[in-house]
């Protein structure tokens, strides 16, 4: 049974000191959570082991990173590679966030790479896919991100590939207010499945957790969590004030 994932993406926000209250606070809360739900939080690089820390004792709450380099090691300034992030015992990796495929340049050529860099290090990476406005306007959606899949995940096994959690971003609804409706939604998350089965099999596809991200809100969470292909969600804003998230979690079928 594929998992009902809450993951929560700070991107560039917060102190360390900020982080850690947040954490503790949506752990007050406490949310049980089922077997087959999971709570990640992808937090900044220097908060990994920290956040890491603060969810030892919780059940299915774990930690991930925003990014990994494509290299395995060597002589990148500034860089962090997957092996670092297993050393440290992160099990998740956010991987092509549009905001790094458009402010970084990566390209599903490079993505394709972290995923492996991923795998190799047994961290289970959050690949992210969705398509920009124009391309929305245009109706040609499904060839977009059929494409990203194709480019990015294609060369993995049937057994890899299950191991991936897909996250479909809209890019057009990624912090701006603007969130897919739930039959958008559903329906491209569906077709999704569809081209993980055709690849692969059905037996794979319906094993892949897909989560929608694009200005999920408390208020929004609960009705495209009900979607049948959508298991949970990708959560940039409302992934940053307790009470949103924790609403969110409670959102999780
Ligand atoms: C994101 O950053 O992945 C995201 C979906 O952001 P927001 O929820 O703010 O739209």
């Amino acid at each position: 049974m594929r998992k009902q994932i809450a993951a929560a993406n700070w991107k560039m926000n917060l102190t360390y000191q900020q982080g850690e209250k947040l954490l503790g606070d949506i752990l007050k809360a406490d949310n049980k959570l089922a077997d087959h739900q999971q709570v990640i939080f992808g937090v900044p690089f220097p908060y990994l082991m920290m956040a890491g820390g603060a969810v030892t004792e919780e059940n299915n709450y774990d930690v991930a990173a925003q990014n990994c380099y494509e290299k395995k090691s060597g002589a990148y300034t500034g860089e962090v590679s997957a092996e670092m992030l297993q050393s440290i015992n992160v099990k998740y990796c956010i991987i092509g966030h549009s905001e790094r495929r458009e402010y970084f340049g990566e390209t599903n050529q490079v993505l394709a790479e972290k995923l492996n860099r991923c795998l190799e290090n047994s961290i289970i990476p959050i690949f992210c896919c969705g398509e920009p406005l124009n391309i929305r306007e245009a109706g040609t959606q499904n060839h977009f991100v059929a494409a990203q899949l194709k480019q990015s995940l294609f060369h993995l096994s049937a057994e890899q590939v299950q191991s991936v959690i897909i996250a479909y971003e809209p890019i057009w609804a990624i912090g701006t207010g603007k969130t897919a409706t739930t039959a958008q939604a559903q329906e491209i998350h569906a077709f999704l499945r569809s081209v993980l089965a055709s690849q692969y099999s059905e037996e794979v596809a319906d094993e892949v957790s897909i989560l929608y991200g694009g200005s999920v809100k408390p208020n929004n969470a609960k009705e495209l969590f009900g979607c049948p292909d959508v298991d949970g969600g990708l959560v940039g804003g409302a992934s940053i004030v307790a009470a949103d998230f924790i609403t969110i979690i409670q959102s999780l079928k």
